[in-house]
């Protein structure tokens, strides 16, 4: 058994078993909600004068298609907080099949801005952002146009009031170096690694050099890079991110691949593979996706 000391959860690591089990129990497939048609995100819809999905509160331009928009925040249609202001959807792209895992530089800097901008505009009106993305019908998403939301609650959330004190700064988890048998990848401004307790196999965290303020580019490139190197070693999943912006800001990337059984009901996480194994792997194929990105950009130049 293992507990995290950012995070508190505790994990079960199943020994190996002797006897082989048929049913994989970590092996969800991708599967994208069929959503509203026409989809409501989809520039169709966004550009009319009033947009389908919801009134909008920022747009970013700029983005690699031309004529078009990078990323929109709306208010959601159907709102978890009382405060109807309090409750955005950020579409985090014009293209409806993209994802942060496929989206180039660019445009997933500019979609993670708007998430940390919005998330900012919440906490200056005194609201406490919960910011996610939810893709695939596992991880709770409705929609299959690439989203995130940005929820203002009037208390912080019980995970960041659980990690607050493994982030002050001077006894900072996240400013150790990591072992190398929990190091994915080490990028330019952020590095990736296996949490110390996994909520489940191939959970990671992308976890910027700098203890300070959060850079979205440095963000988006983490995401992109780790979302990259699950799905080469798992096949397409549904995932959800967490985007934790307080003291050392840091990304869950938490693929959906298992159902909860009873131990997630006792406060128990499971993993079936040893976390120093799904680390290898995702380092493995980190290592190919940075190659093969080092390789397109000498072709581009
Ligand atoms: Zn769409
Ligand atoms: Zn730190
Ligand atoms: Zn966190």
């Amino acid at each position: 058994m293992r507990r995290d000391r950012l995070t508190g959860e505790t994990t079960l690591v199943v020994p190996e078993w002797e006897t082989a089990k048929a049913a994989n129990p970590s092996a969800l497939e991708l599967k994208m909600p069929s959503g509203t048609t026409p989809c409501p995100f989809c520039p169709a819809q966004m550009d009319q004068p009033v947009t389908s999905a919801g009134e909008e509160t920022a747009r970013v331009a700029g983005g690699s298609r031309q004529g078009s928009w990078a990323a929109v925040s709306l208010l959601n249609r159907w709102p978890h907080t009382l405060r109807r202001d309090a409750s955005e959807v950020v579409v985090l792209s014009d293209d409806h099949d993209a994802h942060l895992g496929s989206m180039d530089l660019d445009d997933a800097s500019l979609a993670v801005g708007l998430l940390l901008e919005r998330a900012e505009d919440q906490r200056q009106r005194g609201l406490h952002p919960l910011v996610f993305v939810n893709h695939g019908t596992d991880a709770g998403a409705s929609q299959p146009h690439p989203h995130g939301q940005v929820i203002g609650l009037p208390v912080p959330d019980p995970v960041g009031l659980v990690e607050a004190p493994a982030l002050v700064p001077g006894c900072c988890v996240l400013c150790e170096e990591t072992p190398e048998d929990r190091l994915v990848a080490r990028l330019g401004g952020a590095s990736i690694i296996t949490p110390e307790a996994p909520t489940v196999d191939y959970d990671q965290i992308v976890v910027p050099t700098i203890h300070g303020p959060a850079e979205p580019r440095e963000i988006a490139a983490g995401v992109g890079a780790a979302l990259r190197a699950l799905w080469a070693v798992t096949g397409p999943v549904s995932y959800n991110l967490v985007l934790h912006l307080v003291e050392h800001p840091h990304v869950h990337v938490t693929p959906r691949t298992a159902r909860h059984s009873g131990y997630e009901l006792a406060g128990l996480h499971t993993c079936y593979i040893p976390p120093t194994v799904t680390s290898a792997r995702l380092a493995e194929a980190a290592t190919a996706d940075a190659m093969r990105e080092a390789a397109r950009r000498s072709d581009a130049a």
